[in-house]
């Protein structure tokens, strides 16, 4: 057997399962004790400097630059106690990871070294950074970035570098990252809701987005990893033929936890229970060694910057344990994929869940309301909600028979539905009427629907009772990317909504008879979407393409969703983004597109001609030398006895021409896709030629794995990849 296979497959089998990040007490006696949150400012700086911190995260107010080194001062104390070294900025580039360039607290001045944080080290940097994708943003000479700390998320302290969470913004202060758009989109959202809570509620003053983020991973063990060049550069297998067995009996869904993956699930919990992520679910997920884990949800913002720190302990923690975390949406082919599913609901700053029924009529309508602009956000911005997920590594995932459809539709729920479907069938032609009728039905609505909401896991958008879950959204993202715009396109449908109310009270209309029509045309509006059948059904792609909804098969031209002129007035309106920066997000879209893919043509290309061709040729020799002998000692009587080695030699020359001219052709196909200067354009036939060839070429080496004899077999397969013990 091939050395690093074997030695992989021995490495691998004497692990242990080990904790190494054992906390003592129950979760309650170090919950937060990373994080600076506001109780432990308030015993780390003055009353007025406090004050300032309090009103810049709670009410996202700027803060003075002259409190802002005593504050600075308060939170470098407080790391320096907690062991930090090093502070940092920690921001979200275009990259769908997180970038920090650490700096010492320690300075030199006359050569005495001395400890110090100013607050305009605090408050901005300048990393340079310019090697992250700036989709042309930053092409002129002073165009500088800049990071600069976000109150609303608090500092923490993780590997003795106290982080601090910001934006990062070019000069021209344009969005370079994914976190700016995210926090304006909150303000739209909390903007639009708070006008249409208040036709219910006088005492609604903001609105807050509540994200709650279910994260699936791969776990494979560190050596096997490391012999598969395929997972170690593309975070996926390129190659690889189906285990026997892998998710058929359903066997590991929920199963018993592996040893070794519980000891890891803990150590990772209490390293994020110490920076106050409120981890609550953990489980084993369809596919063999596929795991979920998800928190308790919290505020927009939070939520994904948790998650993105999550993602980073995670493979901090796994590194100990001798694992590796995939994040990738596909890593293996034939067993599911993973995703991030993100639950969506907005709360007044009463605490009142604006996506929740309620018990009574008028709270009822409140919750229509709210409803009905969700879906017709949906409906106006289908293809810009697909496009907020498109990405290569979801590609693989998404249409697949296992994983949200490719169509953008949304689930109700039977009770919901019939509500909705009684509302619509009203005649419009006396407006009292329909009020009366429609107030009827709203008012024999279930208590809970949260009951009644019967569970579609073929629904990329499904109503979960109080709350909205977009399956869609890839494990790999940085959700801000799906949330900024299901923010916008929803805070867009609201402010109609009001728009409408307020029109048709004007017009003489009592206030309950004007919401009433307003639900009603915004559901006719948004008719289109709902769905409540089988999502993976051959049906449903044909009823959708009858509606009109178009299907992500081609991710490249769902990111052409980013600059359509639909799309650049719903952010300009909404003040979420620019032109500038919509166009620069749908360059960097496809320039990643182009690369990611570019990655995984050329390790394709060199597992099979370095690594499988060798292989499947020393099994040709081995063959050959074996018939040669059997000629030798029974001549003409030799072809009968070796049918067996006599077609199996056949089948392997047969397969390594096949492999290797397949890989020529995908050779040349690159080279020139690549001579096309245009990136969409090349992104596009990246998707269409290349992508095709890649397949064969797969199909090929795959045939191949079930040819050789696995003593030769140079790489881990999947039987041996995806079964911890
Ligand atoms: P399931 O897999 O059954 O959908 P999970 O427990 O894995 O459920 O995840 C559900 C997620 O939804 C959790 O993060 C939970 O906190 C979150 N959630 C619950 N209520 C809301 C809400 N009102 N708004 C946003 N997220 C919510
Ligand atoms: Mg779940």
């Amino acid at each position: 057997m091939s050395f690093s296979r074997q030695q992989a497959l021995k490495d691998s089998s004497a692990r242990e399962a080990r904790r190494y990040f054992d906390a003592e007490g129950p979760v309650s006696s170090y919950f937060g004790e990373n994080v600076f949150d506001l109780p432990k400012m308030k015993q780390y700086m003055s009353e007025a400097a406090y004050a300032a911190v309090e009103a810049a995260v709670k009410e996202g107010r700027h803060l003075d630059r002259s409190v802002a080194d005593e504050i600075a001062d308060g939170i470098r104390k407080w790391a320096m106690e907690k062991g930090a070294t090093h502070y940092t900025h920690l921001f979200q580039p275009l990259t769908d990871s997180t970038a920090e360039k650490h700096e010492a607290f320690v300075d030199f001045r006359d050569n005495v070294a001395v400890e110090r944080f100013g607050g305009s080290a605090l408050v901005q940097q300048e990393p340079d950074a310019s090697s992250f994708p700036n989709g042309g943003l930053r092409n002129t000479f002073e165009a500088r970035g800049y990071s600069a700390w976000d109150p609303t998320s608090p500092v923490f302290v993780l590997d003795g570098t106290l982080c601090v969470p910001s934006v990062f913004v070019a000069y021209t202060g344009e969005a370079l990252d994914m976190k700016t758009p995210n926090l304006k989109s909150v303000q739209a959202i909390s903007d639009a809701a708070t006008a249409v809570a208040s036709l219910f509620d006088e005492n609604v003053h903001s609105v807050s987005v509540s994200i709650g983020l279910e994260q699936e991973y791969f776990l494979v063990d560190e050596a096997l990893w490391a012999a598969r060049p395929d997972l170690v550069q593309c975070g996926r297998t390129v190659i690889g033929h189906t285990a026997a067995k892998d998710q058929q009996l359903s066997d590991h869904y929920f199963g018993a936890i592996p040893q070794r993956v519980s000891a890891f699930m803990k150590d990772f919990e209490t390293e994020a229970y110490r920076l106050g992520i409120r981890l609550h679910t953990r489980h084993n997920e369809v596919a063999p060694n596929q795991f979920e884990c998800a928190p308790i949800f919290s505020s927009a913002t939070t939520a994904i910057d948790q998650n993105m720190l999550l993602m980073i302990v995670m493979q901090k923690v796994s590194a100990r344990h001798h694992l590796k975390v995939i994040f990738h949406e596909k890593p293996f082919q034939g067993v599911n994929g993973s995703g991030k599913h993100c639950n969506w609901s907005l709360c007044t700053d009463g605490g009142t869940n604006l996506l929740s029924p309620g018990k009574t009529p008028s709270r009822n309508l409140r919750f229509l309301s709210f409803f009905a602009c969700v879906l017709k956000g949906v409906s106006d911005h289908n293809f810009l909600l697909m496009s907020s997920v498109a990405s290569l590594s979801n590609s693989y995932r998404l249409g697949g028979s296992e994983a949200p459809p490719a169509v953008m539709s949304v689930f109700s729920g039977s009770t919901l539905h019939g509500i909705i479907e009684d509302i619509m069938a009203m005649e419009d032609f006396s407006r009292q009427e329909t009020h009366r009728e429609t107030l009827s039905i709203v008012g024999a609505m279930p208590e809970i629907i949260l009951d009644n909401t019967d569970r579609n896991r073929t629904s990329p958008f499904a109503f979960t009772g109080n709350r909205f879950e977009f399956r869609a959204v890839g494990s790999s993202q940085n959700a801000a990317g799906a949330v900024y715009v299901l923010n916008t396109i929803v805070a867009e449908a609201l402010r109609e909504f009001r728009g409408m109310a307020d029109r048709l009270m004007a017009e003489g209309e009592e206030k309950e008879s004007a919401i009433v029509h307003t639900i009603r045309k915004f559901l006719l509006d948004a008719r289109n979407v709902m769905f409540e059948g089988n999502g993976y059904s051959k049906e449903w792609q044909e009823e959708a393409a009858r509606r009109g909804l178009k299907s992500i098969g081609d991710v490249t031209e769902a990111f052409a969703a980013f600059r359509s002129e639909d799309t650049v007035e719903l952010f300009e309106k909404t003040g979420v983004l620019t032109r500038s920066e919509l166009e620069a997000r749908y360059a960097v879209m496809n320039e990643t597109y182009v690369k990611k893919l570019q990655i995984e043509a050329r390790v394709i290309g060199d597992l099979c001609l370095n690594h499988i061709i060798p292989a499947a040729i020393k099994y040709q020799q081995l063959l050959g030398a074996s018939l040669d002998g059997m000629w030798k000692l029974f001549g003409d009587e030799s072809p009968s006895l070796c049918r067996a080695e006599i077609s199996t030699l056949r089948k392997i020359s047969q397969g390594i021409n096949d492999l290797s001219d397949h890989v020529a052709e995908l050779v040349a196909a690159r080279r020139k896709a690549n001579r096309e200067t245009d990136t969409p354009t090349r992104a596009r036939l990246y998707c269409h030629e290349i992508r095709p060839l890649m397949d064969r070429v797969r199909f090929d080496a795959d045939n191949l794995e079930m040819l050789v004899d696995d003593e030769l077999w140079p790489l881990p397969k999947y039987r041996e990849l995806l079964f911890l013990q």
